[in-house]
């Protein structure tokens, strides 16, 4: 029985439509939400498929053969994509991070950087684009993407041994093709490479040393994320989760390292410096530490909804506006009108909750590979 997971309550069209035709919001890059946080970062879905099969993420059980993924006519196309980015622009993002699923499967993405990569921020800077990857098309793709205008690259890698890497990504793939893309990105200049490690209590977190060695001195930012309670299908437990403190005791017993500022407000890593000069680490404390307050990031999942946080489970419907009768200004009164009223804030709303209550209400989440990550 062919089944679709995801459940997704869009948002009336008719109040989307309303806020297209409310009072005009004029793009002056200044767009806040009610918390006050500006809208600076958009991480856009580019496919829901991906030929890994992480447990955390798309478990094999869940995302078989019978698994009902989007067809093609309900993703954006890259037009549409470009016209969305524009508006959202117009409105402050300064950042633009293409994900997935696997971004690098959606065919010929190199075009979509290319317009991405004309764009220029309200302050007529040049857009920061970058790219979320398993990594296993990156060594065939890298330059490339490169070329169209790719500025930076984040791959995902979970284990250096291999057997566990392959048990991981449960398809079997081996580490080397990893390490080998995460190569021939850096010698085509998509760096400084972030390396994203999951870990997952009692299944990598005997990797943490042997990645921090591999990567010490290496250019490349190793960043540890906590195992997140996304989706509603990866069977997620609160003590599979290593809190980045124990995390940060664990690199201390080999290599000393000290704390050190965000790069910029809204960051989600905590930066930390290995003393001894070999570069920094970062860990993304989501569930430990919520860090909701700075949080300026909204996403566009594959098919053109706005989510306005990772654990939301519902979504804006902006290619419904893309394909009915609207202009750019009325699609960016509507975006205008959504991020004003945005107050998500759940990462926080969670850490204030009893451990046994169900923070989300009852309702299923959306699944990373949709939204996003
Ligand atoms: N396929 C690409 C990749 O893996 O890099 C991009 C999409 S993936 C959804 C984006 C990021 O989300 C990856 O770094 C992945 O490790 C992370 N992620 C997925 N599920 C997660 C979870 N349950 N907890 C924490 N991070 C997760
Ligand atoms: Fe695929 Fe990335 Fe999810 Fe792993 S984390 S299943 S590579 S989308
Ligand atoms: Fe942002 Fe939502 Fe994460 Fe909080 S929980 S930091 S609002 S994405």
């Amino acid at each position: 029985m062919t089944a679709r997971i995801i459940p997704i309550i869009s948002q009336l069209s008719a109040k989307l439509a309303a806020n297209a035709a409310a009072q005009s919001f004029p793009a002056t890059g200044l767009l806040t939400d009610t918390l006050a946080r500006p809208l600076r970062d958009l991480r856009i879905s580019v496919t829901d498929r991906c030929n890994f099969r992480c447990s955390y993420c798309m478990p094999s059980e869940v995302f078989n053969k019978d698994y009902a993924y989007l067809p093609q006519s309900s993703l954006l196309s890259f037009e549409e994509i470009a016209r969305l980015a524009r508006v959202f622009v117009a409105h402050g993002v300064e950042k633009i991070r293409l994900t997935g699923g696997e971004p690098l499967l959606r065919k010929n993405i190199e075009a979509l950087i290319e317009m991405l990569a004309r764009m220029t921020t309200a302050a007529g800077k040049p857009l920061d684009i970058t790219l979320t990857t398993n990594a296993s098309l990156l060594a065939k793709k890298a330059k490339s993407l490169k070329d169209a205008g790719l500025q930076r690259v984040t791959v995902s890698l979970d284990a250096m041994d291999d057997a566990i890497f392959r048990r991981m990504n449960d398809v079997d793939f081996p580490v080397t093709d990893v390490l080998h893309g995460i190569e021939v990105a850096n010698n085509v200049g998509l760096s400084p490479i972030k390396i994203n490690m999951v870990v997952k209590r009692g299944t990598n977190d005997s990797e943490i040393l042997p990645m921090a060695r591999h990567f010490h001195h290496s250019g490349n930012v190793l960043r540890f994320i906590e195992y997140m309670d996304v989706g509603a299908t990866n069977g997620w437990r609160m003590d599979e989760v290593m809190p980045s403190r124990q995390l940060i005791d664990v690199i201390n017993s080999e290599f000393p390292v000290t704390a050190i500022g965000p790069n910029y407000v809204g960051e989600t890593a905590e930066r930390w410096r290995y003393d001894d000069g070999a570069g920094e680490i970062g860990v993304i404390s989501s569930v430990t530490q919520a860090f909701c307050g700075d949080c300026n990031r909204a996403r566009l999942s594959t098919e053109g909804k706005l989510f306005l946080c990772l654990f939301a489970v519902s979504g804006h419907d902006l290619r419904g506006l893309l394909r009915g009768d609207f202009s750019d200004a009325q699609i960016s009164n509507a975006v205008a009108n959504i991020w004003q009223q945005r107050s998500d804030r759940y990462s926080q709303l969670r850490a204030a909750l009893p451990a046994d209550v169900d923070s989300g209400h009852g309702r299923r989440r959306v699944e990373m590979s949709y939204i996003g990550g």
